[in-house]
This record gives structure tokens, sequence and C-alpha cells, in this order.
């Protein structure tokens, strides 16, 4: 039996929660006393992404007595981007604020962020990180080389020490609701879609309980997936290197033309080298050709929009009537 469902609350808040349930108490306490005090209405989509602690368990019970709790409770471990793309479909609200279960992203920002989107009519606001002390220096260094590596591979222009803790209008919801990709990764999506945002800082507290879900593992995943989902430039690898290798082929060939001639060879030696040499070069050559095809279709099965309007001016151009009737001179 589904709900019908109710008037939008103003704002959404979007949890996704693996293994959080020693966390979930301390959350629910300071959550809940910043959202009551907003004097709006609202809700919070807490997402159970397949933990094996009984979270899912414990935010189903939590939801009795806090009847603005969601809980979104996932069948397996699906990883956080995709336990917030499951919390995003769930958030009705005008803004959608998401952020993480363990509290280094404190909650009492939310209220600042709030007004900050209203009193700026901005779509986006960064939570910024103003003090890493939290993290590790391996996880600055990493963090500061893939931004620019994203910044200027990518070109997305992304907002400095910026995480997954954000304010989202409704528009950019529904926005990301279009994108039909699989592997998506919010920080570098959202700054793509190029809506108007402001940053507000805060001090990243360290985590209140338990211990981190983001292995090294998951880590070099969610950097693999960024930059796969931004640049097809690993495909043209093989042009470059087949480019070089063509080079050198040719200034090995004219070497091995040379020894011929002045006989410092054995019989059947120079055409070998030169034959390996030519094939080499003409393999990476046509695989650099086939990388491109396939960036190109990559390109093409992510089906981002092409560009996004942000004020119309004006009429809109009536695509949908031109196609049906081509203009006189093209009759
Ligand atoms: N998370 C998740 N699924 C996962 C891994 C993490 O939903 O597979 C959630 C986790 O519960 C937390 C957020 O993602 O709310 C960020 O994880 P964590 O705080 O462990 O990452 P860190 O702050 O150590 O980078
Ligand atoms: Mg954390």
């Amino acid at each position: 039996m589904t709900a019908e469902p109710g008037p939008r609350p103003h704002l959404s808040v979007v949890v996704p929660c693996y293994d959080e349930a020693e966390v979930l108490p301390l959350l629910e306490g300071r959550l809940r006393a910043v959202l009551d005090g907003l004097g709006v209405s609202y809700q919070v989509v807490m997402v159970g992404d397949g933990s094996r602690d009984g979270t899912g368990e414990l935010l189903r019970k939590t939801s009795v007595g806090w009847p603005q709790l969601e809980p979104v409770v996932l069948a397996r471990n699906v990883g956080h981007q995709l336990a917030l793309t499951a919390g995003l479909d769930h958030a009705e609200g005008d803004y959608v604020v998401t952020m993480d279960a363990d509290l280094q992203d404190p909650p009492e920002l939310i209220p600042v962020m709030l007004e900050r989107a209203v009193a700026e009519g901005v779509d986006v606001v960064y939570a910024r990180r103003s003090d890493r002390r939290t993290d590790s220096r391996f996880k600055r260094w990493t963090a500061a080389a893939y931004y620019d590596l994203v910044r200027r591979g990518a070109g997305v222009d992304l907002p400095d020490h910026v995480g997954d803790y954000r304010l989202l209008s409704r528009r950019v919801v529904l926005a990301l609701r279009m994108l039909p990709e699989r592997h998506r990764v919010y920080r570098l999506l959202i700054p793509w879609l190029g809506f108007p945002s402001a940053v507000v800082e805060h001090r990243r507290e360290p985590r209140a309980a338990g211990r981190t879900k983001y292995p090294v593992r998951k880590m070099v995943s969610l950097a693999w997936n960024g930059l796969s989902s931004f640049t097809t430039s690993p495909l043209h690898l093989a042009t470059t290197v087949g480019a070089s290798a063509s080079v050198l082929a040719l200034l090995g060939a004219v070497g091995v033309i040379v020894a011929f001639l002045l006989g410092r060879t054995v019989p059947g030696w120079a055409s070998v080298s030169v034959a390996v040499l030519f094939l080499a070069a003409v393999q990476l050559l046509c695989l650099g050709v086939l990388g491109a095809y396939v960036g190109r279709i990559y390109e093409e099965v992510q089906q981002r929009p092409m560009y996004r309007v942000d004020q119309e001016t004006g009429r809109r151009p009536r695509v949908e009537d031109d196609r049906e009737e081509p203009p006189a001179g093209r009759r």
C-alpha cells in the first residue's frame, strides 16, 4: 500500500548510512534539534545502504518516534554515490541537503545554507571545509592532486575542499534525475551542471563514532569513476603511443636499411625487424582510432544534456513544430 503524496516539504535532508548504527542516535539528536528549530516543514531521507550491523532496522525503529524520518532501506550495498541517488529520488523538498551520517558535516550549518540559498537565490550551496586537520595528510594530498587533475583533464570547475555536504534546489535535483548515467560522482556532476552557487565555510569534525566506510579501494574507485565519466582521454593514449611508435619505427627502419646496405646483418633480420616495427605501430594507431569511436559511443550513451539554459529570454524555439514542417527553402 502506498501513501497519498502529501504537500511538498520545504526541506529534505538526504543521509546515506552504511553500517552507521553506532552513530545514528547521535545524528538523530543533533539533526532533529536543528531541523525542529527551523520552523519549516521538512523530511529526512536516510538510506540504509545494505548494512550488516542492523542500521536498516534501527532506521525503521527511529522513524516510529520521528515522523519526518523516511527510511529507504536498500537490498544490498550499492556504495555512497548510488545510495545518494536513491535518497535524491525520494527527496521531495524545495531544497535538498545531502550530508554524511557520521557528523563530520555539522547539522548546525543547514540553517546557514538554507538562508544563503533563499537570500541569494542560488541553486547550490557548497559547504567548504575550512579546516581539514581531521583528514590524514595522505588524504589531503591525494585530494588536492586529484582535484587538480579533474580541473585540467575534465574541464570541470571544481570548488576547493568541497565534499558531499551541500544544499541543492529542486531545480538541480530534477536536472540530476534527468541524467541516465549509472556511474555518478556528484561532487563533479553538480559543478558541471553549472547552476548558480554559493559557498559557506565549516570546520570538518572528526567522525562521531564508528570507522570510516571509505577504504582506499573505494576511494580509488570513486576517483576513477569521476575521471572516466568526464574524460575519454585515456582512450586516446593508444593514438599518442602509436604515433610515437610510428616515428620510432621509421627511424628504426632507416637504421635497419643502412645496416643491411653495409652488410652487417644476418639474412632475414632486416625484413623481419622492419615488419615487426611497422606492424606494432599500425596496430597501436588502429587501437587509437577504435578508442576515438568508443569514446564517442560512451559520450552518446551517457545522454547528458548538450547545454542548459540558465534564463530564457524571448520566445522558446519551437523545435517540434520545425521538425514537422521544414522551412520554406528546404521543402
Ligand atoms: N556510505 C554509504 N555506502 C558505502 C560507503 C559509505 O552509504 O558503501 C556513507 C557512510 O555511511 C557515510 C558517507 O557515506 O554517511 C561517507 O562515508 P565515511 O564518513 O565513512 O567517509 P569518510 O568521511 O571517511 O571519507
Ligand atoms: Mg566521514
